[in-house]
């Protein structure tokens, strides 16, 4: 008989995505619902230097006539975590729902909806007569009302010690509530800060030799903090369902700003905005 003790078991906790996207597996892994770009990604960051920052792969299984991706569960071995998604990027959605949402524009109205929630003033007269909006239109608009347009990443979730899921961070735009975040994230420790510090640095020149990085648009990303109460602490890069690889010929920078054609995300935009606001918190 296998003792719970033994088998290292992580209580699931997701800050994103739909619920049904996920299935607890054996082993300390996790099964993510099969994307054949999310798929292809983890394969081929397996043999990348970013593969000590991406969440160990274990090929494809299915259940109940389902497909999914297995990977290494990154909560195992945590006591009670403290967790955080950053998405990265200025840019949050792919080109190519740009030009189809411009040749064939669909108004949504579940986004239209979930706009005029947050703040009813914010579409246009002619979006609230159809009482619809694209989603290219929604999610620029998300960019701009959260850091992502400006900081390149924003804060989707935040769960502190086990506690309760927060969602509530659309709204978090400027530098200082970011860093007042990280403060109540991490509680303010010195410990986690420093460890988030070092291992966003060892991140950051990873991804400068990574030849996946180099010809992947990183599109709906994030990076996935993790820490507990006895101080362990890291950061991972999750989600790769909207990252294609770039047109050939066309190496990515991931620092200039986008514009339509030339497939940049500004994920390095994000990235160093991150590094600074942990420096920041380690200042105060
Ligand atoms: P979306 O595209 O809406 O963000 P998704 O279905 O692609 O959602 P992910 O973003 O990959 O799902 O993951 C959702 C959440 O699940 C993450 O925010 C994180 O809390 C958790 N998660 C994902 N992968 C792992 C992992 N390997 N280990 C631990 N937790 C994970
Ligand atoms: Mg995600
Ligand atoms: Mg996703």
């Amino acid at each position: 008989m296998v003792h719970w003790s033994l088998r290292r078991r992580s209580s699931w906790v997701q800050l994103a995505g739909h619920e049904g996207n996920f299935k607890p597996s054996e082993g300390g892994q996790i099964l993510k619902k099969f994307s054949s770009v999310e798929d292809a990604c983890l394969a081929e960051l397996m043999a990348d230097v970013l593969r000590p920052f991406v969440p160990a792969y274990h090929g494809v299984v299915e259940v109940g006539g389902e497909r999914y991706i297995q990977m290494d569960d990154l909560l195992c071995g945590l006591d009670m975590p403290s967790i955080m998604d950053c998405k990265m990027g200025t840019r949050t959605y792919l080109e190519d729902e740009l030009s189809e949402a411009q040749q064939r524009p669909a108004a949504r109205r579940d986004l239209y909806q979930k706009m005029v929630k947050v703040d009813p003033q914010a579409p246009t007269a002619q979006e609230h007569s159809q009482g619809g909006v694209t989603k290219p239109r929604y999610m620029q608009w998300r960019e701009g009302i959260s850091s992502s347009a400006s900081l390149g990443f924003r804060i989707e979730g935040v769960t502190i010690e086990g506690g309760a899921v927060r969602r509530d961070f659309k709204q978090t735009r400027t530098k200082e509530q970011i860093v007042d975040t990280f403060l109540m994230f991490t509680k303010a420790r010195l410990d986690v800060l420093s460890t988030y510090a070092a291992r966003l640095e060892s991140m950051r020149q990873a991804l400068e030799e990574s030849a996946f990085f180099k010809t992947h648009e990183v599109i709906g990303s994030s990076l996935l903090f993790l820490h507990d109460r006895k101080g362990q602490a890291s950061v991972w890069m999750i989600d790769f369902g909207k990252t294609l690889p770039a047109p050939e010929n066309l190496p990515l920078q991931h620092c200039v700003v986008w514009a339509p054609g030339n497939h940049e995300d500004g994920y390095l935009i994000g990235l160093q905005h991150l590094i600074d606001t942990v420096q920041a918190t380690l200042r105060k």
